[in-house]
């Protein structure tokens, strides 16, 4: 059994607003509960011995209620994973114990020994350590990183019968590099290859996958689970493709085991339907402070896709699902590491402003020099390549407290420097 749809998705779902979708695939719990329940067992038994052969013959399986084992299924976490995939449009979606792990398991399964991937030269730290060295060194998978923005250099990167994946982020990490999605499916496509889009930065802003990206990938982590308290993933996709990553022989969730726990899934699920106001308010503060800064400094770089003068700002627009602003991530860049620090210091320990931390979507805000911290497994050239100065501060920009209140904070910290 699938679970008792509450609010089932209609047949126009396309036409749905995003924040609608964030309920309509919501569970209503065993005995009507309004809030779905918690499947806790890490075991499931069977009618027969006959179920249980054909559950491992892939015969019987999630449909017809029948679960084997939850290090690859379990009945709550695909519930959140449904309820994440209808955000994001796709027919299903599963979850996993970080973003890291959704991440390295979707390339697993997409990608063999030998196979090689195309990727956007600015990424999460993370995820470029996993495809410049783990992937190559340990599973013999290659990439070649290109300016994402550069479609030439993307197509021209793709090796026929090589290449099955284009990986990217929606906005990129640091930089606030927005990529075309519809243009970077259609070249992917053209030549087999299924594109990967992390839309961590931009969950409910942007839906890559009604834009044509083959899978979305998300770190739970950050605004989803808004508390910077949980560490968790989301792989949404077609069926075809996020089906066999839970096959009981020899899918990655099974082999590799990177299980999230059915009660953090359940406490996770919860957050989803005011992700949509959560966001709204991360994305209206950002472009209000970034306007301020504008202001206060106009020789002051800023990086932000919603100022006019981005490279990308009609494109962010043209693409953004309606009422959405332009992202809750805006970065300053202080030219050099030490009048980064100085400026975080007197931010959180002078005025108060935010904390010093490498992760975002907090309700609080959150600052980082991203080339010594979160982009520091980048050697100096690999951080030249991606335009990721050493004084770049990322805010990733918190909604309490009033606005007048932070400013002044933000203004005292600034007048110091
Ligand atoms: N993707 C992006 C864009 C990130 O910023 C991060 C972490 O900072 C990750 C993926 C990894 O997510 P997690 O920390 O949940 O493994």
């Amino acid at each position: 059994m699938e679970g008792k749809k509450f609010n089932c998705e209609t047949e126009s779902e396309k036409e749905v607003p995003v924040e609608a979708l964030a309920t309509s695939r919501h569970e209503l719990g065993e005995h009507n509960g309004i809030n779905m329940s918690i499947e806790a067992s890490n075991t499931f038994t069977f009618k027969d011995s006959e179920t249980m052969n054909r559950a491992f013959q892939g015969e019987v399986g999630p449909k017809t209620g029948i679960y084997i084992y939850s290090r690859h299924l379990n009945p709550t976490v695909l519930n959140l994973g449904r309820q994440i995939a209808a955000i994001e449009g796709t027919e299903t979606g599963y979850c996993t114990a970080s973003g890291m792990s959704a991440i390295s398991s979707v390339l697993l399964h997409l990608c063999n020994s030998g196979g090689h991937v195309v990727a956007a030269k600015t990424l999460y730290g993370g995820s470029h350590a996993l495809l410049t060295h783990f992937l190559q060194q340990k599973c013999n998978i290659t990439t070649t990183f290109v300016d994402i923005a550069d479609l030439e250099e993307v197509e021209n990167a793709m090796i026929e019968g090589k290449t099955s994946v284009l990986y990217f982020e929606s906005i990129s990490n640091p930089t606030l590099i927005v990529a075309d999605i519809p243009e970077l499916s259609k070249i992917a496509h053209a030549k087999g290859v299924k594109v990967v889009v992390d839309n961590t930065f931009t969950p409910m802003i942007l839906s890559p996958a009604k834009l044509g990206a083959d899978v979305v990938v998300h770190s739970i982590s950050k605004y989803m689970s808004g508390e910077a308290d949980i560490i968790a993933g989301a792989i949404c996709g077609p069926a075809e493709i996020v089906d066999p990553m839970r096959d009981p022989h020899q899918g990655p969730l099974m082999v590799l085991g990177p299980t999230m726990n059915p009660k953090l899934a359940f406490e996770i699920s919860g957050r989803i339907p005011h992700l949509s106001m959560r966001m709204k308010k991360h994305c209206k503060r950002a472009m209000k402070f970034v306007t301020k800064i504008k202001e206060l400094d106009p020789n002051l770089v800023v990086l932000y896709p919603g100022l006019e003068e981005h490279p990308q700002h009609s494109l962010l627009k043209s693409m953004s699902n309606k009422d959405y602003g332009f992202g809750g991530v805006f970065c300053v860049d202080m030219k050099t590491e030490e009048r980064a620090n100085l400026l975080m210091d007197k931010l959180q320990n002078n005025s108060k402003f935010g904390f010093m931390g490498v992760s975002l979507g907090y309700y609080e805000t959150l600052m980082t020099c991203s080339s010594s911290s979160t982009n520091s497994m980048l050697d100096d050239e690999e951080k030249e390549r991606a335009g990721i100065s050493p004084g770049l501060i990322r805010f990733s920009v918190g909604y309490v407290g009033t606005f007048e209140q932070k400013w002044s904070q933000f203004t005292k910290a600034y007048s110091e420097m």
